[in-house]
């Protein structure tokens, strides 16, 4: 039994072929799947009756269930996902002027423990699997057509590197969901060996590095990922990908009030960028998050200030406001649930 959703367009042919199936239905299988989006085999009403039953038994579709919905006044959604263990994720839809994103989840739970963040804070449970990543994108895309995705929900993707990028590489597939690939963003803690893997895929998918502060001294307390990988590996690995791919690297820098948001942070921070050609930077000011109440949102004149010292310093960055807190749908907010109360079956 392999999922459905695990395949990849141009995979199908030869595994029909394999199975003593006749390749020519691919076209047909694919058209189901990526043009008319069907959810079960039944739906598949193109296909000979005797080939969808084989199709179920061998070639599964494995949709998640949407458990909750939560809006926000601000047009962002999140919706907790469930899969057939009883495991859940949340994905966050984010409207914005032509764009519509996906912010999608790697993992249930995260096993990073980031100080700031609510995914790592009751740790990892499991990785999700290629066919479960694209369930997810494909329950977001029921909400409307899907222009950006941003991998930026639970999880490290990097710690679950396979099934990630076969899951992005599958959307990103012409004769699949078509989504194009400077339009799907991975962001990483900073897990090393991920960047030259990436970089070797020689696909376009845009790369963000979370970086929240500039000296190992506050990078290792707030990111434990830092004491494995401290700086100056992190920026060497950051360097190496952008002369290797000559694509930009973005860094993102959550402001924390009273932790990484003095002048001399930021003027730290324009050096340490600058040791990485065309990087830009994000500064996003801090979710609140329960479990960190000392954690504080910083204020304007301390976003503007850090952005002023960047620019000044010819570092390009960009001010991004967290959409969603009144859902708890935004960065940083995304958490496990227990849902041992309604199990799936
Ligand atoms: N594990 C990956 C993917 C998650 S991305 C990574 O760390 O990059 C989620 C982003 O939101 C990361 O940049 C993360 O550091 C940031 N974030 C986490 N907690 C936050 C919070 N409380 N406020 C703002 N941003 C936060």
């Amino acid at each position: 039994m392999t999922p459905a959703w695990s395949i990849l367009p141009d995979e199908w042919k030869p595994i029909l072929a394999d199975r003593g199936l006749r390749p020519f239905r691919a076209d047909q299988i694919l058209q189901a799947l990526y043009r008319d989006y069907i959810q079960s085999w039944d739906e598949a009403t193109t296909l000979p009756k005797d080939l969808r039953e084989t199709l179920k038994q061998e070639f599964p579709l494995t949709p998640c269930r949407e458990l909750a919905v939560s809006a926000s006044a601000d047009g962002t959604k999140k919706l907790l996902l469930g899969y057939a263990d009883g495991n859940s994720v949340e994905t966050v839809l984010i409207p914005a002027r032509e764009r519509f994103t996906q912010c999608i989840s790697t993992q249930v739970g995260c096993a990073m423990g980031c100080a700031f963040c609510a995914s790592g804070s009751r740790g990892v449970v499991r990785s999700l699997t290629t066919d479960e990543i694209v369930a997810e994108y494909l329950a977001g895309r029921r909400h409307g057509e899907i222009t950006n995705i941003v991998v930026m929900g639970m999880g490290e993707p990097f710690n679950n590197y396979d099934e990630t990028i076969r899951a992005l590489k599958l959307v990103n597939a012409g004769r699949g969901p078509n989504l194009g690939a400077r339009h799907i963003t991975i962001s990483t803690c900073g897990v090393v060996p991920g960047f030259a893997r990436l970089a070797a895929e020689g696909i376009q998918f845009e790369l963000s590095v979370s970086l929240h502060a500039p000296t190992d001294e506050l990078r290792s307390r707030l990111m434990p990922v830092n004491r494995r990988w401290p700086l100056d590996e992190l920026l060497a690995a950051c360097a190496a990908y952008t002369k290797a791919t000559k694509r930009i690297i973005t860094f993102e820098y959550t402001v924390i009030a009273g932790v990484n948001d003095s002048r001399a942070m930021a003027e730290e921070l324009a050096r340490q960028v600058r040791r990485v050609p065309m990087a830009k930077v994000n500064l996003i000011p801090l979710s609140p998050v329960e479990h960190r109440p000392d954690f504080k949102t910083p204020d304007d004149a301390t976003m503007l200030m850090f952005l002023d010292v960047l620019m000044k310093r010819g570092v390009q960055t960009m001010l991004r406001r967290s959409r969603g807190k009144d859902a708890n749908a935004a960065c940083g907010q995304l958490r496990l649930h227990n849902l041992n109360s309604k199990k799936e079956p």
